[in-house]
């Protein structure tokens, strides 16, 4: 497609103005207006008599004008208060057939007059209401279109009809007929980026059918099958941008296994002594898992994999033996976490595990006021837990060779690819406990490799969830006394720290003190996140160390904190929080051997999506099918953020919808960038590549 890739403005009818509007549309060059696609349809198809208009409703009716009729007022026309701008007027033209007649009125459009001189036959598309006199019907800016009787091809109306996003100052007819215009003079230019084995393997039609049929789609077309996605053409665009991406990954992750790295080889010292010393044995998901690690660590390419776990699965374990690995020969390592908080958990931990072994750990966090800078420096600390403040440029690391990050769909792609900065080409491995969808990870992660821990460790009792609407208080109150009273330990997490006025949550001060009043005799303690770090450090500790019966939170808990002997979790205004966020706050429970519950306390009426939520999770502890509910619920888009994410944003392929199409695509993506990888035998799928993901990775080093 090349002729197709000159600017917009040289189409004709479209001048600066419109050039600037559509660029705000992302729309630069003619290729850009011919990949705009409709999201959605309307069928202007069935024509109506007018009198069987019904108000309402869309409709489209054939007929002939009768008289154009054009009102025009000054400023203060009373009668066009609130219509904006000078010179007002309507414009009324009155169509009938055979049945009747119909009024259509278009608001400060003056030169439409012109067009519609009597006698013409137009179709008009709209919907009708009772006009405010009497009980004619009349259309306000319906969409119009002339039957010229030439057998000149209908945009508008009389058909069905795209629709496209617009932008204020561009209406959704102007931009029809400038996508109109672009495909009469340029589809014919239009080169396909797809390899033909690859399209005809996979049954789609070529590009420029496919682009001609989802804009203007040929009679016959089933609106319904538009508007579900579900036309081949359509299906063909969205196996195109899924293929895009997936190729991008293929030479993102063809450039990874080509680089030298380090090869980890020891005796495995420090690691077994860990073993040894643990009071459990891994899981067999747990040895598999490390397995693969293990393997990564050996070779002489750096390791890029992605680790996946439900909550509570035992990653931290399989973390600190790659870590070990790592130490043991030579090298620093780093572990990284999303929160102050839970580096601090991380930190805790590992101490406790590796407490008896020959390795330095240091924290190193925004807020620690010594920072361990020096030690880091000269190679002392062996493993270093920390923030993010350990990407900042002044942690320079002396011999760092691993880094794993947890959590990490906070951080960005292109945060991992600082990380690799810090060290020569370190081994990085990913953490997370938010288990997405396979087409999802193939997306987001599909330039690593991938881990899943598919197996608790033995012994856990899922949590028993109930929901508990606020009329039900009483009862939440006596489930937390009972379960203090038999020597568990409760988190009550609220939305918020303090109450404000923007608000009307209940916030975890407030909640602390109804509760300290509520059980005198027990120990309830407050953490929140803007607690100095040294006293959260405290706080947890306590809790940890069962000195604390209820411990009032928000959200700092979410991810990571683990003590066993909590059995009770009580999540206040849970109607407020997303999915993945209510699964991570209640695997802070369910840890040890003690059966524990999960009440979630919801105010006001719910809505429809507040409601799955919930019931989705009374239902289910299993992420994994949570993850696919809230991608259900909320979307792909919204769900993975890929704004942040540091890949392309996709426009056309919609996870949920077109799911199936992930796997095809990212094998034949795959397979193509094995055979070619620079490939040198698609030059048009090259530059197509180079554009879908510019400013989001340099994909090709040359040319
Ligand atoms: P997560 O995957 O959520 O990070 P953790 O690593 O925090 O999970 O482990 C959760 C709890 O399970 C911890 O208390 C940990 O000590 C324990 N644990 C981990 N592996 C095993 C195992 N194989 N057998 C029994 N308990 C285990
Ligand atoms: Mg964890």
């Amino acid at each position: 497609m090349n002729e197709p890739g000159i600017r917009i403005q040289y189409l004709r009818g479209v001048g600066p103005r419109k050039a600037a509007l559509l660029e705000r549309l992302g729309i630069r060059s003619i290729r850009d207006a011919l990949q705009y696609l409709p999201f959605r349809y309307e069928d202007r198809g069935v024509l109506r008599k007018i009198r069987d208009l019904r108000a309402g409703e869309l409709q489209s009716v054939e007929g002939r004008v009768v008289s154009a009729e054009l009102i025009e007022r000054g400023r203060r026309g009373s009668l066009f208060r609130g219509v904006r701008g000078g010179g007002l007027s309507i414009l009324e033209v009155s169509v009938s057939d055979a049945t009747g007649a119909v009024k259509a009125k278009w608001f400060n459009q003056p030169y439409l007059k012109k067009r519609f001189p009597r006698g013409a036959r137009v179709v008009l598309s709209g919907t009708p209401r009772t006009s405010r006199y009497g009980s004619s019907l009349e259309m306000e800016n319906p969409d119009y279109e002339h039957l010229s009787g030439d057998g000149s091809p209908l945009v508008h109306a009389a058909r069905v009809v795209p629709v496209y996003r617009v932008t204020e100052g561009l209406s959704a007819r102007q931009l029809r007929s400038i996508v109109f215009q672009a495909l009469e003079g340029h589809l014919r230019d239009v080169a396909d980026p797809l390899p033909e084995d690859v399209r005809l393997r996979q049954g789609l039609p070529p590009l420029a059918e496919s682009l001609r049929n989802i804009h203007f789609p040929p009679p016959g077309t089933g609106i319904g099958e538009l508007n579900a996605w579900r036309t081949p053409w359509q299906r063909r665009m969205a196996f195109e941008e899924l293929f895009l991406f997936e190729a991008g990954l293929a030479v993102m992750r063809r450039e990874l296994t080509r680089e030298r790295g380090l090869a980890f080889r020891s005796d495995g010292g420090l690691r077994e002594r860990l073993l040894r010393s643990l009071p459990f044995a891994l899981t067999p998901a747990q040895r598999r898992v490390s397995g693969e690690i293990s393997a990564d660590m050996e070779s002489p390419h750096p390791m890029h994999r992605l680790l996946q776990g439900d909550v509570g699965s035992g990653k931290t374990v399989v973390a600190l033996l790659a870590l070990l690995r790592a130490v043991e020969c030579g090298y620093q390592a780093a572990l990284m976490a999303p929160t102050e908080i839970l580096a601090e958990q991380h930190y805790l931990t590992l101490k406790r595990l590796a407490g008896g072994l020959p390795v330095r750990i240091v924290l190193l966090t925004g807020g620690t006021a010594e920072r361990p800078l020096t030690a880091i420096a000269s190679g002392e600390a062996d493993l270093v837990v920390g923030t993010h403040a350990v990407l900042e440029e002044k942690v320079v690391f002396g011999k760092l060779g691993l880094v794993v990050i947890d959590e990490q769909h906070r951080f960005g792609v292109r945060q991992r690819a600082v990380m690799r900065l810090k060290g020569e080409r370190p081994d990085v491995l990913i953490m997370t406990a938010t288990p997405i969808p396979r087409t999802l990870s193939l997306t987001l992660y599909g330039d690593l490799d991938y881990s899943v821990i598919d197996e608790l460790p033995p012994g856990r009792t899922p949590v028993a969830t109930e929901l508990c609407p606020e009329a039900g208080k009483a009862r939440l109150f006596e489930a937390i006394g009972e379960e203090v009273r038999r020597g568990g330990q409760a988190y009550v997490v609220y939305p918020v720290i303090e109450e404000s006025e923007k608000t009307d949550l209940r916030s975890a001060e407030v909640g602390y003190e109804g509760l300290l009043g509520k059980f005198p005799a027990m120990r309830v303690a407050l953490i929140h996140g803007r607690l100095p770090a040294a006293e959260k450090e405290e706080v947890m500790g306590r809790f940890k160390a069962g000195e604390i019966d209820i411990l009032v939170t928000t959200t700092v808990i979410e991810v990571g904190v683990d003590v066993p002997n909590a059995s009770l979790m009580v999540i206040v205004h849970a109607e407020r929080f997303g999915l993945a966020q209510l699964h991570q706050l209640r695997g802070r429970v369910g840890r040890g051997r003690r059966a524990s519950r999960c009440i979630l306390l919801h105010y006001g009426a719910l809505s429809e999506a507040a409601r799955r939520r919930l019931e989705a999770m009374r239902r289910s502890t299993d992420g994994f099918a949570l993850a696919q509910e809230d991608l259900a619920i909320r979307g792909p888009g919204e769900f993975l953020g890929t704004r942040q994410s540091g890949v392309p944003e996709l426009r056309v392929a919609d996870l949920l919808r077109d799911g199936p199409l992930v796997e095809p695509a990212r094998r034949e993506a795959f397979a193509l960038v094995a055979r070619d990888p620079e490939l040198d035998a698609s030059p048009l799928l090259r530059e197509a590549l180079q554009r879908f993901w510019r400013g989001k990775m340099e994909l090709f080093k040359t040319g």
